[in-house]
C-alpha cells in the first residue's frame, strides 16, 4: 500500500547552498541560496521537505558530524526564519575508498527509501531535485521522479514541473 505523503526531496549542495567543489568541509564557507519562495510554494501544495546528501567528506575526516550538524542547524533555521520547514535531512557518511560499499550513497537508493519509509511516503507522488545525475538515478531507483537542475540554479524555474 503507498504511503500518505508526498515529499519532495532536494539535494544539498548546490541546490539549498551554494556549490563549492567537493564538499563544503566549514561553516564559512556555507552560503544559503535564496530558494525560500519556491519551496514554500512546495510546502503549501502539501509536499514534506526533505534533504538528501552524499557527504563522503566525513568517511575522508574532512570534517565532523558535529559540524556538519551545525551546517545542517544554520540552513533549517535559515529556511524557517522565512516559513520554510526542512523536515529532514538524510545524509550517506560513506564513501567507497575509506569505508567500503554502502546502501546510501547515491545514486543508491538509500537514503530516499528511508525518508519514504519514516514518513510514510508514496514515491509516486514524490520528486528529487538534484544537480548531478546521479541524485536523478537515486530517484528512479526509489521511484521518484527527478528533476535535474544545473548548481545553484533558482527552483523557481523548475516549479512547473511538479503537480
Ligand atoms: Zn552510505
Amino acid at each position: 500500500m503507498p504511503g500518505k505523503n508526498k515529499a519532495v526531496f532536494l539535494d544539498r549542495d548546490g541546490v539549498l547552498n551554494r556549490e563549492m567543489g567537493d564538499y563544503v568541509c566549514r561553516i564559512e564557507d556555507f552560503y544559503i541560496l535564496d530558494n525560500f519562495e519556491a519551496l514554500k510554494t512546495l510546502q503549501d501544495k502539501g509536499y514534506l521537505l526533505l534533504v538528501a546528501t552524499n557527504q563522503g567528506g566525513l568517511a575522508k575526516g574532512w570534517y565532523t558530524e558535529d559540524e556538519l550538524a551545525k551546517m545542517h542547524i544554520s540552513l533549517k533555521e535559515t529556511y524557517r526564519q522565512h516559513g520554510v520547514e526542512l523536515t529532514d535531512f538524510f545524509y550517506c557518511p560513506h564513501h567507497p575508498n575509506f569505508t567500503g560499499d554502502c546502501d546510501c550513497r547515491k545514486p543508491k537508493p538509500g537514503l530516499l527509501l528511508q525518508g519514504i519509509a519514516k514518513y510514510d511516503i508514496d514515491p509516486a507522488k514524490s520528486y528529487f531535485i538534484g544537480d548531478r545525475e546521479r541524485d536523478v538515478d537515486a530517484g528512479t531507483a526509489a521511484g521518484v521522479k527527478g528533476i535535474l537542475i544545473n548548481s545553484d540554479q533558482p527552483i523557481s524555474e523548475i516549479l512547473d514541473l511538479i503537480d
